[in-house]
């Protein structure tokens, strides 16, 4: 394999013959401060047995400069034994003992020890993050997920720090301007969970103690953290409340006590992901620190986010996929655990279903019907497929298909499952047929059929019902029809909706059954009245697409927003967006029917997904001659209901932000200049700094902020967060000059955090900015396969999907992605793929503009 790859072959071949007895990493940051240092000190001693001595073998490594190498007393020479990725090492005993002492690198793109100076003190903040393969970024290793060890962590920080790692520390040293940590061993673990963070972040501490059934106690010290700029808006008591919730509840499902003593949260700052589950000192975001008001949406989500990453502690870190392929044996079930968990753990977050069915389903069926679209065991040839498959399959299908299998074999089943998996595996690697082995035993099924047709094939189903009714309007037949590639044994519930009384849409009749095939008869149907609505997949046990007859369809035109119960509306919203998606709703039909119910809409997470789908219905999938009205009608309906939503409401906030993102006309703009000016108020909202940058990015993007004035803003705000905003409206501003400074910014410069490239490119690519983008499509076909070689992959990913050129849809740009797809058989896997998908939804959005013409 070339380069920084490491493909499945080789680390079976590795496992095949080493067994990891334990590490030994010894880091000195204390330069950090100084932002000239490029490098830190990095030592690693790794003791190891091979079963076949004299045998050769390779420690992963990505560092500036190797010193020196030394195998059981025998040292190497550096430039021969490292080839810039990996150290090799030949005459291998039976036991061994290799020590690498090298500089690494500080990252400014999140892949291994990231460093951060806050611009509002001075502040330097160090962490990690190594999913799938950076630690070799930090120390020397074995860098795959079935060469588990423990690892003892020495740390040497700037005197003033503190610093975490997995495991608690056991003595701090002073030593002159510094301080050495030394941590305790972890229990054996892999690579990619191990964790620091270093910096003199704030912290609020807490404690969880659970009596267990033996009679001892459990007793788990809590923490969380932020920078110390953040600390005035650091809700750290809703954070431990829900994580102390989260122990209880996943105590009692589980059975197997919380494996990694103390349980550490820190809010990092220029984080990639969501947040990362190192045992016992989680990371996340710092975007989950919230410095404005936001909607109770965004604190579910981060309480989903903690429930997730908790979950983990038991499936991926306790337990561990042996290799990528089964990434979703973890990922699948934390995403399950983070929605489930909410409503077990008795969080106040009851709609958790809710957003399940409206948010990660819409990214599981988005992602499904790409051409590279992969079963949920997925085929993972090497690290590059590995880092694209964190997706809406390995996640939200995954979940979803978990659902459906808790609704197929029953709750009790499926957890004495995972109780039984983790006493079998507890810190080893598995498998796909580990799990089957231990739900089979606890269903008395037989899941091979279910696996290979939920598992291991791609795509999904359509499920559409066919009504049949005599004269006195009497159903004679209901039928279930299936379509889809593979046709999926589907357990689900039927329901039916009529007016009540007060006019509004309630279930009078639920039918449960089995859907297998292309049609399925549902036979207790028979001989009821005709509903106003035929709701499929009701309750969301399935992983599918909802389809309607005619009459259904016809009345929820008419009704939509009328449907009483949360769940069955939200699913109905789902359903008319897919339609929408594969061209069989006019894009203006969906506008309408956001316009005409989103205001009636209590679920704040639905009425955000409204808002954001409704933008695109406009800016991609409307016929073009009819976008600018749209655009107005958006604008127009968001005004309507920001003036008539509740004072100091969520809802009242989400319509402002709404009419920000669409206001384009006079009018509106003139508002939004009031709003920021304090010339214009709207009772009960606040106008506070997140809001302020969605304003202001509403007049840059109509060409009517000033340098001057969002410099000031910037000056009134600078933070790390106050930066994104402004470079976000620069690049937003409508003249070719802004568009080139963006892409320059991004494209000629290897110097922008991935916060700075995202904000870059999502302000270069506003749609109603299409013909200014369009300068940029030839040259970024062009560009595709250098940045894929020379960027990070963190970086060289949002740069592929951040520029492409979406919004030019005149049939063009697909021409040119095709030409560059086929001219580039070649090119990078992970690259191909990334601009397959961008090449599809541009595709969609083509057949959804001829919907719409038509
Ligand atoms: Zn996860």
């Amino acid at each position: 394999m070339p380069g920084k790859n490491l493909s499945r072959d080789e680390a079976q071949q590795r496992a095949s013959i080493l067994a990891v007895d334990g590490y030994q990493v010894r880091l000195d940051v204390t330069s950090a401060p100084d932002q000239a240092a490029g490098t830190f000190r990095s030592t690693t001693t790794v003791t190891f047995r091979c079963s076949r001595p004299g045998a050769d073998t390779f420690l992963d490594l990505l560092a500036p400069a190797v010193r020196s190498v030394t195998l059981n007393g025998r040292a190497l020479d550096p430039a021969t034994a490292y080839d810039g990725a990996r150290v090799h090492v030949d005459g291998l005993a039976a036991e061994n003992v290799l020590t690498v002492e090298a500089d690494c690198a500080y990252s400014r793109t999140g892949e291994g020890l990231h460093r951060f100076v806050d611009p509002v003190d001075g502040e330097t903040y160090l962490y990690t993050h190594y999913e799938p393969a950076d630690a070799r970024r930090v120390f020397a290793n074995f860098e795959q997920p079935d060469l588990k060890a423990p690892f003892t962590f020495t740390v040497t920080a700037p005197a003033a720090w503190d610093v975490w790692s997995n495991a608690p520390h056991e003595t701090v040293a002073a030593d002159g301007g510094a301080r050495t940590w030394e941590f305790a061993p972890t229990r054996p673990i892999s690579t990619y969970l191990t964790a620091v963070v270093a910096g003199p972040y704030h912290v609020a501490r807490d404690h969880y103690r659970r009596e267990l059934a033996d009679g001892t106690a459990l007793e788990i010290p809590l923490s969380a953290m932020c920078r110390r700029s953040l600390a005035p808006y650091f809700d750290a008591d809703e954070i431990l409340g829900v994580t102390k919730l989260g122990l209880d509840f996943f105590h009692e499902e589980f059975d197997y006590p919380y494996p990694f003593g103390k349980y550490d949260q820190a809010f990092v700052p220029e984080y990639n992901i969501g947040a990362m589950e190192n045992p016992g000192c989680v990371t996340f975001r710092e975007e989950y620190v919230f410095r404005s008001k936001v909607t109770d949406a965004a604190y579910e989500a981060r309480a989903n986010v903690i429930l997730h990453e908790m979950a983990h502690m038991w499936f991926g870190d306790l337990v561990t996929m042996r290799w990528w392929d089964d990434l979703w044996l973890k990922e699948s079930f934390a995403d399950f655990m983070g929605s489930y968990g909410l409503i077990g753990a008795r969080t106040r977050y009851s709609s958790a279903w809710v957003t399940f069915a409206n948010q990660r389903k819409a990214w599981a069926y988005r992602q499904d019907q790409f051409p590279t679209t992969h079963p949920i065991t997925a085929d993972i040839r090497d690290l590059e497929d590995a880092k694209l498959n964190f997706d809406g399959i390995t996640y939200a299908k995954g979940a979803s298909v978990l659902k459906q299998l808790v609704a197929y074999v029953g709750s009790e089943a499926f957890f004495e499952g995972a109780r039984r998996y983790f006493k079998r595996h507890a810190f080893g690697n598995t498998e796909l047929g580990d799990l089957l082995e231990v739900l089979e035993e606890t269903s008395g099924r037989d899941l091979k059929s279910w696996a290979a047709a939920w598992l291991q094939t791609s795509g999904v189903n359509a499920l559409t019902p066919q009504v049949t009714t005599d004269a006195e309007g009497r159903i004679t037949e209901l039928a279930v029809l299936q379509d889809g590639d593979v046709l999926r044994p589907h357990r689900i519930a039927v329901g039916l909706y009529d007016r009540d009384a007060d006019g509004a849409l309630v279930r009078t009749g639920r039918i449960e059954l089995d859907v297998t095939g292309a049609r399925t008869v549902v036979a207790e149907a028979a001989g009821l009245p005709r509903p106003a609505l035929v709701l499929l997949n009701d309750d969301d046990l399935t992983y599918c697409k909802i389809r309607f007859d005619e009459e259904s369809l016809e009345n929820l035109r008419a009704g939509l927003g009328d449907i009483r119960d949360e769940l069955a509306r939200a699913l109905t919203w789902s359903a008319v967006w897919n339609l929408t998606r594969d061209g069989l709703m006019p894009a203006r039909d969906y506008v309408a029917l956001v316009l005409r119910f989103a205001g009636q809409e209590d679920n704040i997470g639905v009425l955000q997904s409204l808002h954001a789908q409704a933008k695109t219905a406009v800016d991609l999938y409307a016929d073009p001659a009819w976008r600018a009205e749209g655009g107005r009608l958006l604008a127009d309906g968001a005004l309507r209901e920001l003036r008539g939503a509740v004072p100091g409401s969520d809802h009242q906030l989400a319509w402002a932000r709404f009419l920000a993102q669409t206001a384009g006309g006079a009018e509106h703009l003139g508002l939004v200049r009031g709003l920021l000016a304090g010339s214009a108020r709207i009772d009960g909202l606040e106008v506070d700094q997140d809001l302020r940058w969605s304003l202001w990015l509403a007049l840059a993007a109509a060409g009517q902020a000033t340098d001057e004035e969002l410099a000031a803003e910037l000056a009134a705000d600078n933070t790390a967060s106050g930066k994104r905003h402004h470079t976000q409206c620069l690049a937003a501003r409508p003249t070719a000059e802004a568009k080139a400074a963006a892409w320059s910014a991004v494209i000629d410069s290897d110097e922008l955090p991935s916060a700075l490239v995202e904000a870059n490119t999502a302000g270069f690519s506003i749609p109603a900015q299409r013909d200014l983008a369009a300068l940029y499509a030839a040259p970024y076909f062009k560009l595709l396969e250098r940045v894929w070689a020379e960027r990070s992959i963190e970086i060289a990913m949002r740069i592929v999907g951040g520029f492409f050129p979406i919004a030019q849809t005149d049939g063009q740009t697909l021409a040119e992605a095709d030409a560059w797809l086929a001219g580039h058989p070649q090119a990078a896997p992970a690259l191909r793929r990334l601009v397959l998908e961008r090449r599809d939804d541009l595709a969609r959005a083509l057949r959804a503009q001829a919907c719409d013409r038509a």
